[in-house]
């Protein structure tokens, strides 16, 4: 899979943190910096659904089926917690 390279901002457009490497978010304010971080955000809730439908056993569709609801009713919290996740790649 081809991306295009990170966009190299050294501020955040939007609250004006100061950024060190490109980070996808801004560590500040939470805005996807990149086509792909904000790609990424549709991306994860399409695989969530995705497992959701490959999943057979019967915890794992109920399990999947409350980080659901989550993502819905919560898109800040998951935005959040795919936030950290990335963080943690890049580290
Ligand atoms: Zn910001």
């Amino acid at each position: 899979m081809l991306d295009p390279p990170p966009v190299d901002y050294t501020h955040c457009p939007q609250c004006q943190t100061s950024l060190r490497g490109s980070p996808q978010f801004c560590p500040g304010c939470g805005l996807a910096l990149s086509q792909k971080a904000a790609h990424g955000l549709d991306q994860a809730e399409d695989d969530i659904f995705a497992d959701a439908a490959a999943a057979t056993d019967e915890d794992e569709v109920a399990m999947l089926g409350d980080l659901r609801e989550l993502v819905e009713e919560h898109p800040d919290a998951v935005h959040e917690a795919l936030q950290h996740a990335e963080e943690a790649r890049d580290e």
